[in-house]
């Protein structure tokens, strides 16, 4: 069976570690979300990939829930003794030798796929990582310019996510770039070949909802049959601040107005947690099975819950 998934970081990570577990011998490909890639001190940092990337190779903080296992952070301490801006981001000291690896290829003028390819020869994480494209996409959130007031300003998504905590009104959420990126080499091959599009419980704005916005993606989606997991449990995120991304939209934080925002045009089933039970999607097959992800035994059982759904 070959199985294509579409990902954001820590929501996305820990699903996949489920699916591998329930569909062993499937080929599964995995695009994931690299609008909330920035450049921090000259390194391209990738959290989605990496969170991914860790998880699935085994090297992942379980507890942080991003980064490295035995991380220690004496290069961010240093920074902070400089001064340095951009120290709001945790950049570990283990995560700096993948950001330096990186640059250095990317410097070498290889693509971020096959960047993305050298890393995962280490990480081995058992499915193919493909960034969503190659080219330049970052999201931006357009807040309230407290300098002058009555006028708005755009950030990065990780300074408004990080550094204020998604606190600041977000009027809007512009993926920045999307409008012109291509899908990564073997993106819409990989889509077209499959059996089955599993949309796992990540971020329906910033994770889910930018890999859709580049180009061809979701056109290759229109023939599939594709199975999401509601990352909304009895009207709240289950970990992080998706409902200030929602809000953002005018999407209510509710497993039924994610199903619906996807919709039929996108999905052919909709997984929700037993609490929300009863939920409908006009033209979605929606069932409702536990879907908090405790442990990998959790979240086999919801991957398997959304292959059954999709009917492979
Ligand atoms: P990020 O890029 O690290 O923010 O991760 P993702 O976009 O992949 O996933 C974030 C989403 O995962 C959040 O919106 C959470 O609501 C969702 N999430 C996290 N843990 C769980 C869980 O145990 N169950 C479900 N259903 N959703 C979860
Ligand atoms: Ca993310």
């Amino acid at each position: 069976m070959r199985i294509v998934a579409l990902a954001g970081g820590i929501g996305g990570a820990r699903f996949l570690q489920g699916l591998k577990v329930a569909a062993p011998d499937a080929e599964l490909t995995v695009v994931v979300n690299t609008g909330d890639d920035i450049t921090l001190y000259g390194l391209r940092v990738c959290p989605d990939l990496d969170s991914v990337m860790y998880t699935l190779g085994g090297g992942s903080d379980t507890q942080r829930g991003w980064g490295r296992q035995d991380e220690t952070f004496r290069v961010k301490e240093e920074l902070v003794a400089y001064d340095a801006p951009a120290t709001w981001f945790g950049l570990g000291d283990l995560d700096m030798a993948t950001h330096l690896v990186r640059r250095q290829m990317l410097d070498a003028g290889f693509p971020l796929s096959a960047v993305t390819a050298a890393l995962c020869e280490r990480w081995r994480p058992g499915a193919r990582l493909l960034p969503m494209s190659d080219d330049r996409v970052e999201t931006h959130v357009v807040v309230d310019d407290d300098a002058t007031p009555g006028n708005r300003k755009a950030i990065h998504f990780q300074e408004w996510w990080v550094k204020h905590h998604a606190a600041l009104r977000a009027h809007s959420i512009v993926a920045v770039g999307a409008e012109t990126a291509t899908p990564a080499p073997g993106v819409l091959e990989a889509i077209e070949a499959a059996d089955v599009v599993l949309l796992p419980p990540s971020n329906p704005v910033v994770s889910i909802g930018t890999i859709l916005q580049v180009k061809g993606i979701r056109d290759a989606l229109a023939g599939k049959k594709v199975v999401g997991l509601s990352p909304i449990i009895g009207g709240a995120p289950v970990r992080g601040m998706a409902d200030a991304c929602l809000d953002a939209i005018g999407v209510e934080t509710s497993a039924q107005a994610v199903g619906r925002h996807y919709g039929s045009e996108l999905l052919a089933g909709w997984l929700v947690d037993t609490t929300d039970a009863g939920v409908t999607v006009p033209g979605v097959e929606v069932r409702a099975v536990p879907l908090l992800m405790t442990d990998v035994t959790a979240s086999a059982a919801m991957a398997t819950a959304a292959l059954e759904l999709a009917g492979v």
